[in-house]
């Protein structure tokens, strides 16, 4: 089968290649991928700028069909529709976080794509936890959202708990913060999404979604916009979604006092912020990254629930081949998502 695979440390040294079908063991899934998202981290394991144990197969955003079940394997069957949460490959389970469900701060986690193979291919085995089984009427290319759609359930109901009657704030309109837009808008939120220049298109996104109201920082002022959607209060919450320093800084400027500020995207550099604003507001700060299995129950049920559908966060569904020009839409932020399938 092809795989599209990181063959050796450094920058770049990536390629298809043709390798073998993996075999699935007594206590496992194999599953025909269907769609694999291009995610930030795969355009980070290409420049080496994450870190990764070649060889390896890129892609951890997938969906796929159930091909066949090791005999010890109960609850999942041939046929069926799922996606996987591969980011738990590799754990020890023994310490404190994988005791309690936090499997992500677990030091010898690896996860797929860049830990162990991934699905830029046409085969991945896992183990059953790992597969969750689509809702009927959910399709496949967005359950291939479901790896970046749970970061945004995390984010937005178990860390910042936005709750109905809130103004939230989401800087930043890319992928995540457009996903953690879905839910805002579901739940019944009132939502300001800000962006910068360059932004145009993906804010357009967020007003067909939804937003509340939608602000081109190269256009308008954020405080002026928040002023006047909230009445001059400041909102209740943000989710800092573009990793920029004057996304942070126009974060906690635009809270109220006791306000709720959530950083869900990476600077990548240390930066300059009114720190305080943190003691003057008394604002509450936040991290989240990745999700539980919690979580990723959760969205099941989002997804039955059916109020959220993630098809217009798709730009483009491309043959693996071309995966050179799927990662190049991402980095000129042309595309939302955009989605790979293997070539039989
Ligand atoms: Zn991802
Ligand atoms: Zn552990």
């Amino acid at each position: 089968m092809k795989a599209l695979i990181k063959y050796a440390p450094g920058d770049g040294n990536v390629e298809i290649r043709d390798i073998e079908e993996p075999r699935c063991g007594e206590n496992q899934v194999k599953i025909e991928v269907a769609f694999c998202g291009v995610c930030v981290a795969d355009l980070h394991v290409l420049l080496e700028t994450f870190r990764n144990y070649p060889p390896v197969i890129l892609g951890h955003e997938f969906s796929g069909r159930v091909v066949e079940t090791g005999n010890q394997v109960t609850g999942v069957a041939t046929g069926d529709a799922v996606t996987v949460l591969g980011a738990t490959a590799v754990t020890c389970g023994q310490c404190s976080y994988c005791r309690s469900g936090r499997f992500m701060f677990c030091r010898n986690r690896r996860g797929m794509g860049h830990g162990v193979n991934g699905a830029f291919t046409q085969y991945v085995v896992v183990r059953p936890d790992q597969v969750y089984r689509i809702p009927e009427g959910f399709a496949l290319d967005e359950a291939a959202l479901s790896e970046p759609f749970a970061a945004a359930v995390q984010a937005v109901t178990e860390i910042t708990q936005v709750r109905i009657g809130d103004t939230a704030l989401i800087s930043g309109p890319g992928p995540i913060g457009l996903l953690c837009l879905k839910l805002l808008v579901a739940e019944g939120v009132k939502t300001i999404v800000a962006g910068a220049a360059g932004d145009g298109a993906r804010l357009e996104c967020a007003r067909s979604i939804g937003a509340a109201c939608v602000v081109n920082i190269g256009e308008r002022s954020l405080a002026d916009a928040v002023r006047e959607e909230t009445g001059g209060m400041g909102v209740d919450v943000a989710l800092e979604c573009a990793g920029h320093p004057d996304s942070v800084r126009g974060c906690l400027e635009a809270l109220r006092p006791m306000g709720r500020y959530t950083q869900i995207a990476i600077c990548g550099r240390e930066i300059q912020f009114p720190i305080d604003n943190i003691f003057y507001k008394q604002l509450t700060l936040s991290g989240s990254i990745c999700y539980t299995a919690r979580t990723w129950e959760r969205m099941m049920k989002i997804f039955a629930q059916g109020r959220v559908r993630l098809g217009d966060i798709i730009s483009a569904k491309l043959p693996l081949s071309d995966w050179r020009t799927a990662f190049d839409l991402c980095v000129e932020k042309k595309a939302l998502k955009v989605l790979l399938y293997p070539e039989a």
